[in-house]
Formats: structure tokens, C-alpha cells, sequence
């Protein structure tokens, strides 16, 4: 049995106690953001004199970018801006969650904020009607770094029975996937899906169809919503693409993708379209889907274990070794939507929606076509940081 914290063994009776004590008008507030790795989040809490019934009820903060990679200690303040409110299901109503942008002493976006390019790009394709569904995976490992539940030496008899499985040999903390999944339903994220991976310890849910921003919005708090069931529980949700190597599938955040004339009658052909476009831009693509510039990538998108090449892309009805798949139905039919099987787990859903519709949709460059990526100047951050 992978070790659990310390913290998540405390008294939780006790805990509920002082949870369920009542707060008078007050409303506390947490404020959540991405920090300077551009893929783990923050968060700190206020307390507000009344609930707050929308964004504009919520003022602007700041925090020490200096502790988050994300300035220098001598000018070391950094602006949050509230963008996306959310129902608390923690500490319930009249609490809330904040989703937040993080803007530069100057306030221009921080290196990390890739919500505001997002936003821009969504803007400029509002008339086609562009939907994302995002499927987020990930792997519950014990607070030593080892696969949740996995034998201490050694390993769990090879994949074949996890995926969708059911029974204590083959579903490894389905506790944590569904107190998750109910968070998010609480909080207002719209989760439409879940199941247990091929690789034991690992699982999915699945955010959307829904506009660009408002996807990547609800991806970015569902994550922050399970690394916090996590860490009640004494365990950490891991986003690397490729936590255990060898002939164990890694992690991705498939990324499907519709448009208006698309999910019409005859919109396979748009998406065919859309589909040619994307081949002739792989590689920028493969630099914004994962936050060290394909790296992390690397290590999944070997061709096997259900991923395609890094080096080529390809495309195919059912097919699951290629980049991109439309799904069975979908090709029947002769409408629906297309799923690009390449972005990472731990990709930025802001950066991947926007090259994807600058790709497919505005025929211009920009996401990865800069040698001012994020991840060069994350790797920047990461070597000049102190921590
Ligand atoms: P699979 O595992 O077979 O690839 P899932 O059921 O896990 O598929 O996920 C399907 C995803 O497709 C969900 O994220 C859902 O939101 C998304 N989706 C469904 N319809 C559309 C659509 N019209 N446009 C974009 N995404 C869609
Ligand atoms: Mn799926
Ligand atoms: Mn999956
Ligand atoms: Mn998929």
C-alpha cells in the first residue's frame, strides 16, 4: 500500500466540527492561479463581507510571484484578476472558488497566462461556432512518488483488465475519482464523463462540449478541484504524460474539436478540412502540447500503447495510434466532431484550443510558431528559481 500523508490521517471528525460551525454573512473566498511552471496551481483565501453573487463582486488581489517563479524578489508583485467564479465544495455554500489571471506588476499577462491569447483568438471565430470536450487523464500516486496501490516492489500484473474495470484487483482509488467528480458538479464544472485507464492507478474525466475559453476555464479548476480531493485523501494526482515507462500507457488530454458546420449534415468534410491543415502544422503543435515544448511528449507519443509517432502525423476513423481519430460513429454518420489525440496531460487547454483554431480556422501562425515559446522561458524561470 503507497504511503498517504500525514495531514490526511488527522482527526477528520474533529475537522468536520470546526467545518460545520456557522460563519454569520461572511463569505470566504479562495482565489486560484497558475504559477510559473505554467502547470501546477496556487491558491490563497480572503474573507469577503458577503457572498459574492458574480465576478464583479471580487476584487483584484496579489501574491509573492517571487515564491510561485513568477517575478524577482525585488519586484515581486504580482495582480490576480478574477475571471471564473465557482461554488465551494469544500467549504460549501456561501464559499467560493476564483479562478484567476495572473498579470505582471505592469499588468501585462504574466509568461504564463496564455488565457488572455485564448480569449483573443476565440473572439476572432465566435461566427463558426468552434466546441471543445477535453478528456483530462491522470495517476494517483502514493506521497513517495509510487503508482497508488502498486506493490511496493515490483508491479501490478500487465494492462489488459483495468480500463473501465470494476472489482478492488482492478480499480485502484475509485473513492478519489468519484468524490472528484461530484466536486466538480457542485462547483458548476461541467464533467460529462469518467472512467478507469488501461494502466492501473489512472483515470479520466472528460470537461465540455463547450466554447474555448469556457472549456479551458472549467479544465484548469477541475484539476485544481482534484489535487485538492487528493490531498484530503493523503495522495497526489499526477499529470506527467508518462509517469511509469515501458509498456504502460501514459497520460493525455485528448482534444475534440466541432464547429457549427461541422456537427451538421455533411460536415465531415470540414473536419477533413480542418484535419489537412493540421498535418501541414505537427510540429508547432507538438511545441504547445506540453509545457516543455514537446519534450514531455517524448516520453508518451511513441507509437505505441495506443499513441501515434511525435515524429509524424496521421489520421484515421476508430484509430487510436493516430494524432488524430475521428470516432466510428462520427464517420458513419458523416457530421460530428474530430479528436486530436496529441496534447500531454498536463498541457495548457488555453494553449492547445488556441493553435488549434488559429491552425484549422484562421489559417494564420502564431502558437508555436515563435522561438519566444512559453516553455523556453519556463525553462528560464525554472533555472534562475531559488526554491
Ligand atoms: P473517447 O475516450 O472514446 O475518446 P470520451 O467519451 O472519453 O471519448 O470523450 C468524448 C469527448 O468528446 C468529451 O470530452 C466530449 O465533451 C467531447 N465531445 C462530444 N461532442 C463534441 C462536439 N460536438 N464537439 C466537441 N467535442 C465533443
Ligand atoms: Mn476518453
Ligand atoms: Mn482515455
Ligand atoms: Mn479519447
Amino acid at each position: 500500500m503507497s504511503p498517504v500523508s500525514a495531514s490526511s490521517r488527522l482527526n477528520k471528525n474533529l475537522h468536520q466540527h470546526y467545518r460545520s460551525l456557522p460563519q454569520g454573512d461572511v463569505a470566504q473566498v479562495t482565489y486560484v492561479w497558475i504559477d510559473g511552471s505554467g502547470e501546477t496551481l496556487r491558491c490563497k483565501t480572503r474573507t469577503l463581507e458577503c457572498e459574492p453573487q458574480g465576478i464583479e463582486d471580487l476584487p483584484e488581489w496579489n501574491f509573492d510571484g517571487s515564491s510561485t517563479y513568477q517575478a524577482d524578489t525585488s519586484n515581486s508583485d504580482m495582480h490576480l484578476v478574477p475571471v471564473r467564479m465557482f461554488r465551494d465544495p469544500f467549504a460549501l455554500d456561501p464559499n467560493k472558488l476564483v479562478l484567476c489571471e495572473v498579470l505582471k506588476f505592469n499588468r501585462q499577462p504574466a509568461e504564463t497566462n496564455l488565457r488572455v491569447r485564448c480569449r483573443k483568438v476565440m473572439e476572432d471565430v465566435q461566427d463558426l461556432k468552434v466546441w471543445f470536450g477535453m478528456e483530462q487523464e491522470y495517476t494517483l500516486l502514493g506521497v513517495d512518488g509510487h503508482p497508488f496501490d502498486w506493490p511496493q516492489n515490483g508491479f501490478p500484473g500487465r494492462q489488459g483488465p483495468y480500463y473501465c474495470g470494476v472489482g478492488a484487483d482492478r480499480a485502484y482509488g475509485r473513492d478519489i475519482v468519484e468524490c472528484h467528480y461530484k466536486a466538480c458538479l457542485y462547483a458548476g464544472i461541467k464533467v460529462v464523463g469518467t472512467n478507469a485507464e488501461v494502466m492501473p492507478s489512472q483515470w479520466e474525466f472528460q470537461v465540455g462540449p463547450g466554447e474555448g475559453l469556457d472549456v479551458a476555464d472549467q479544465l484548469w479548476m477541475a484539476r485544481f478541484l482534484l489535487h485538492r480531493v487528493c490531498e484530503d485523501f493523503g495522495v497526489v494526482a499526477s499529470l506527467d504524460p508518462k509517469p511509469i515507462t515501458g509498456d504502460w500507457n501514459g497520460a493525455g488530454c485528448h482534444t475534440n474539436v466541432s464547429t457549427e458546420a461541422s456537427r451538421a449534415e455533411g460536415g465531415l468534410q470540414y473536419m477533413e478540412e480542418a484535419i489537412e491543415k493540421l498535418k501541414e502544422r505537427h510540429a508547432q503543435h507538438i511545441r504547445v502540447y506540453d509545457p516543455r515544448g514537446g519534450q514531455d511528449n517524448l516520453r508518451r507519443l511513441t507509437g505505441l500503447q495506443e499513441t501515434s509517432s511525435i515524429h509524424s502525423f496521421t489520421a484515421g476513423v476508430a484509430d487510436r495510434g493516430a494524432s488524430v481519430r475521428i470516432p466510428r460513429q462520427v464517420g458513419l454518420q458523416g457530421w460530428g466532431y474530430f479528436e486530436d489525440r496529441r496534447p500531454a496531460a498536463n498541457c495548457d487547454p488555453y494553449a492547445v484550443t488556441e493553435v488549434i483554431v488559429r491552425t484549422c480556422f484562421l489559417g494564420c501562425p502564431g502558437g508555436g510558431d515563435s522561438p519566444e515559446t512559453k516553455s523556453s522561458s519556463i525553462r528560464t524561470h525554472r533555472s534562475k528559481s531559488t526554491i
